[in-house]
């Protein structure tokens, strides 16, 4: 491994020291900081560079703009969570809400929620989301007036969000009080281990850390949320979604069993799990 010497600064606990991972594609590394171990792209991840990809991929798999598929029980049960944090609804924003299939959920479940979206990715632009009103920008150009939502999620999109540390001072700004910020991560852990398994079976898009420009540990995700003056107040541990190859499936499946019956869901230990929902609150009073 080499020491970084730059003076890159971590966005999401300010530190400068750096380890070298890998080298993902030409021109990019992956970098893991010392002190939260979040992992980040170099040259790092700007709201001009996010564009640039999602308009022309730049060598990105195609994926990395809005490609996931099966994704209707993952947010069915997060439409689960936030409805029954919040039985009275209320005004809900989805920030790379894509083809609004969360918002499909929400409708299904309760018709008390006012719903918005913002989506960067040109490809939605022309999309028709009928129980919604989504702004085709990135957050900070949608201009939404302070304290106005009672809930923002960002569904397996966290990862690609540039600049996170100004993204949840944005979201912080439009949140009422105690209001909060659902998001999902990979967990760091699991993907080390599917990536190992992935190798030894030969099968392929298992290579770790080299799809997305974030991934995020437990540290990293707790010290985001405290520099915006907000909080995580809840982690829990989520299965993520169905695996395409019926190995990988079943090895998953395998795993969960055992992690859920051999951990406590500690902070330390919820990156063991494939996915990681946060509930991040606003602490402004
Ligand atoms: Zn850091």
């Amino acid at each position: 491994m080499t020491n970084i010497t730059q003076p890159l600064i971590c966005v999401a606990c300010s530190h400068t020291e750096h380890i070298f991972l890998l080298e993902v594609r030409p021109k990019y590394q992956m970098l893991r900081c010392k002190n939260c171990g979040l992992i980040f792209v170099l040259p790092q991840w700007t709201i001009p560079t996010a564009a640039n990809v999602f308009t022309h991929y730049d060598g990105w798999p195609e994926g990395i703009s809005g490609g996931a598929s099966n994704r209707t029980t993952s947010l069915k049960s997060i439409a689960q969570i936030i409805n029954h944090r919040n039985p009275e609804g209320g005004r809900i924003l989805d920030i790379g809400c894509a083809d609004g299939a969360f918002f499909q959920r929400m409708h299904e479940l309760s018709s008390k929620w006012e719903m918005f979206g913002a989506e960067p990715d040109p490809k939605w632009q022309n999309h028709n989301y009928p129980h919604s009103t989504v702004k085709s920008a990135i957050l900070q150009a949608c201009q939404f007036p302070d304290n106005y939502f009672d809930v923002v999620t960002i569904l397996d999109a966290f990862c690609y969000v540039p600049e996170p540390d100004k993204e949840l001072l944005e979201i912080q700004r439009i949140l009422k009080p105690n209001g909060y910020l659902l998001l999902d991560v990979p967990g760091q852990s699991y993907l080390k281990l599917r990536g190992l398994i992935g190798n030894l079976a030969k099968l392929q898009n298992t290579q770790t850390f080299t799809a997305y420009p974030f991934y995020y540990s437990d540290k990293a995700i707790h010290l985001l949320a405290r520099r915006v003056n907000m909080a995580v107040v809840e982690s829990l541990p989520h299965s993520g979604t169905i695996q395409r190859s019926k190995l990988l499936h079943f090895l998953t499946l395998s795993y969960l069993w055992f992690v859920t019956r051999a951990s406590n869901l500690s902070n330390q230990s919820v990156s063991l799990f494939p996915k990681i929902i946060y509930i991040i609150q606003n602490q402004n009073n």
